[in-house]
């Protein structure tokens, strides 16, 4: 396959990905294949997993040759795992591959405590042979004492050994593999349903500093926390206090924190959120805790705007909206969004107060989001203080020259008047 001097210019900036209209030539590639990738003269570059359906032709996975992509899976899979080993602390709950920021494009492995969930997004990591290896080199990993690879429902509850022990947590139990149908739609692929790949245990509870939580791999909503937010929620605890407002709380994973976090000093934790499942799994976590916090379920935005008319006032607010940009050209409503949602958090926070705000958007860069909000204090005629200027959790890699691997801004903020 032989690229345009611009995909080679993608490729030479460490990019690994290259654009359908970057590849000058093809000859049958089949779907999901592993192809050589040449410049414009003939020049080896790499090798690469191709789509025959994405926008994104080719996705590298190596600078030399591939001759078995099951084995270099494993090998990677491996190393992901190391560098959590390095990173990950207090917490049985963490991301174990990040796709391309671990090197794996298309793969994507969480961790809550024994279960396993598995993300395959791409036709290359949908092969069967490749499929076979993630799962087996999972088990082989996180539970050795289950010799050998047994398929799903045949695990016998393993004994504990310090492998897999980032915590005290307990042996691998369930693989689970949860399908977005849209992806598999995009990428041309039968449609598969979420079920168990590997062991019997598909739910379970994870603990992330200290707080705990029910996931379920299976259910129709995803359960437990935001992963990428973990040490996010640790932060925010070191400076909640008084009456805390969590807007947009989904299953309580800040509220939970500055609540229950030894860290954090709140007299009183309200979570908003407009999904009633949600708020219901929060519920579920806070009793979990032994705790019970006030949920309520609103539409941030009115509930904000009302509260601030009423003359409400808290001293700790979060704001973790869902992704405003979903595409390049939301990118202006979405500043507004934003801009919309800090500035009523900042009327309503007396001075001293924390403001925990935060945008899961790509296309909302770092330098964006920090302009919108000192944007909203001009306009809330406030002074406020970066207390800290925060991402993603260490467990999701950044890969430098990959804007795409850096989404997450959380800004904490110290509000004077
Ligand atoms: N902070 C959460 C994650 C929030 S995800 C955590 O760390 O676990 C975004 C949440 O916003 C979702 O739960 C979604 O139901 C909720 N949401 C979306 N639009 C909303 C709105 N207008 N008002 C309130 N909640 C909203």
């Amino acid at each position: 396959m032989k690229l345009s001097s611009r995909g080679v210019a993608r490729l030479q900036g460490r990019h690994p990905w290259v654009y359908r209209s970057d590849i000058t030539e093809e000859k049958d590639v089949p779907p999901g294949s592993v192809v050589r990738v040449h410049d414009p003269r003939g020049k080896f570059l790499g090798t690469a997993l191709y789509s025959s359906s994405s926008q994104i032709a080719i996705r590298m996975i190596s600078h030399g040759s591939v001759p078995d992509l099951p084995a270099l899976v494993a090998e990677r899979i491996r190393a992901a795992i190391a560098y959590r080993k390095e990173l990950v602390r207090n917490t049985d709950a963490y991301r174990i591959v990040f796709s391309e920021a671990d090197f794996l494009p298309g793969l994507i492995v969480d961790r809550y405590n024994d279960v396993l969930t598995v993300q395959i997004l791409t036709q290359a990591m949908d092969a069967a042979p490749v499929r076979k290896a993630i799962v087996r080199t999972l088990a082989e990993l996180l539970c050795p004492a289950a010799a050998g690879l047994r398929p799903a429902g045949q695990v016998r509850a393993p004994a504990p050994t310090s492998e897999w022990a980032i915590t005290e947590a307990p042996q691998l139990a369930g693989i689970v593999e949860r399908v977005e149908a849209r992806i598999r739609e995009l990428e041309q692929l039968p449609p598969l349903e979420s079920r168990l790949l590997w062991g019997e245990k598909s739910s379970t509870e994870f603990r992330m500093n200290g707080v705990r939580f029910h996931y379920d791999g299976l259910e129709g909503q995803k359960t437990g926390a935001f992963l990428d937010q973990r040490e996010n929620y640790a932060a925010a605890a070191e400076y909640a206090h008084g009456e805390a407002l969590d807007a947009f709380c989904y299953q309580g994973g800040f509220a939970l924190h500055l609540a229950l976090h030894p860290a954090a000093k709140c007299s009183s934790v309200t979570g908003v959120d407009s999904s009633r499942p949600a708020l219901e799994m929060a519920e579920k976590n806070a009793a979990l805790n032994g705790r019970e916090l006030e949920w309520i379920e609103a539409n941030a935005f009115d509930l904000l705007r009302e509260y601030a008319a009423a003359g409400r006032r808290y001293d700790t607010i979060v704001l973790d909206p869902p992704a405003f940009a979903k595409t390049k050209r939301d990118l202006e409503k979405a500043l507004g969004g934003y801009k919309e949602l800090n500035l009523r958090a900042m009327k309503m926070l007396r001075p001293g107060g924390i403001l925990v705000t935060c945008s899961c958007s790509f296309h909302v860069g770092a330098a964006d989001f920090l302009g919108v909000v000192a944007d909203a204090a001009r306009d809330a005629h406030k002074s406020l203080r970066l207390v800290e200027n925060r991402g993603a959790a260490k467990d999701h890699p950044i890969l430098l020259n990959v804007p795409e691997t850096s989404y997450l801004q959380c800004l904490i903020l110290s509000v004077s008047n």
